[in-house]
């Protein structure tokens, strides 16, 4: 089934090109850096999933460009879309879990540091991923949830703040009202989605990112991949970064983007890797053919990869290369 994120998918934005046309591997040692003078040493490059990895990207090369490190650039993107109520499925405005609380997940991870902050379970703070930049750069934990990760955010200076909208509250009080609601004890409806950026700063530095308020309607309590570092996210400046988007319950038992990140240290194409990631679930349990997953990746010479499993989620992803943003569609495996 179509996400709510996903229903009013813009057809394209400036200079979108043919499906997986960036994803044409650059000359060179897939794994390793670029050297100066090297063609792949371009800059800032980003791979975003979903439509609004447009506006994140074009936020996170502003921040970039002004001076920002790979990692705030990472941050300040994935942030416009947790501000953004018309995302419903990221930050402000998603949607809530089962009793109509909004629960956000996310995590950072800077492949330089090999270090990663994540964050599952918070309420009332829409920036989770600011959050967890700050698990990283405050303490020495990698993880923190819930309650804990609410007193530390408020004990940052983070506001607290009702992240229910007028819009996710209509769409809870229907579901609610329903005597026949799709719960999580049963097999169920999904409407998720989540900004994962995976980057590089064209020095062989990597940066992965992703923030999502998880599946609608969740039971409270659950959380999956995307603030599961190794899950949603993955980097490591010596092959490259990954995330995940989809069905967070059964991409977790996969580690998808640890993974990805391993396979590109054995050689693969950030296409390759993805692809092979997808194929490997299957060939673990030919189900997964109809799961909704997709991932992305990029190596450190920002050669860029992503895959979906089906045409029933089939990703939308934006790439930033050579100061031009682009809107695509990724490849299917099955
Ligand atoms: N993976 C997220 C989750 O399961 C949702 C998504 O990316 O669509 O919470």
């Amino acid at each position: 089934m179509e996400s709510i994120g996903r229903r009013k998918f813009m057809k394209s934005v400036a200079g979108a090109t043919a499906l997986g046309a960036s994803m044409a591997p650059a000359s060179g040692n897939p794994g390793s850096p670029p050297s100066a003078g090297d063609p792949a040493r371009t800059g800032l490059i980003l791979l975003t999933t979903w439509q609004w990895g447009v506006k994140a990207n074009e936020r996170a090369a502003e921040v970039f460009q002004g001076g920002g490190s790979l990692l705030d650039a990472v941050e300040k993107g994935i942030n416009v879309i947790e501000d953004d109520p018309a995302v419903m499925t990221v930050g402000y405005g998603g949607v809530p879990n089962a009793d109509g609380i909004v629960s956000l997940d996310a995590a950072i991870m800077d492949g330089t540091r090999h270090r990663a902050g994540s964050i599952c379970d918070l309420h009332m703070i829409k920036n989770p991923i600011s959050v967890a930049r700050q698990v990283i750069e405050k303490t020495s934990h990698t993880t923190m949830a819930g309650e804990g990760a609410f007193l530390f955010a408020l004990k940052l200076g983070f506001k607290p703040e009702q992240l229910l909208t007028p819009e996710s509250l209509k769409v809870w009080m229907k579901w609610k009202a329903n005597p026949n609601r799709k719960t999580f004890w049963l097999k169920s409806e999904k409407n998720h989605d989540t900004i994962g950026m995976v980057g590089t700063d064209g020095k062989g530095h990597m940066v992965a990112g992703c923030s999502t308020s998880g599946l609608a309607f969740k039971i409270p309590g659950r959380i999956a991949d995307s603030s599961l570092v190794g899950c949603g996210v993955y980097a490591d400046d010596n092959a490259g970064a990954a995330s995940a988007t989809g069905d967070g319950d059964l991409m977790t038992n996969y580690c998808t983007s640890v993974s990805i990140v391993q396979a590109m240290a054995r050689g693969a194409s950030p296409q390759e890797a993805c692809e092979d990631l997808l194929r490997h679930m299957v060939k673990s349990d030919p189900r997964n053919k109809d799961g909704q997953c997709a991932v992305i990746a990029m190596n450190p010479r920002g050669e860029m990869g992503n895959a979906s499993m089906n045409q029933g989620f089939r990703l939308k992803y934006s790439t930033w290369k050579d100061g031009k943003n682009q809107l695509q569609e990724g490849p299917v495996v099955y």
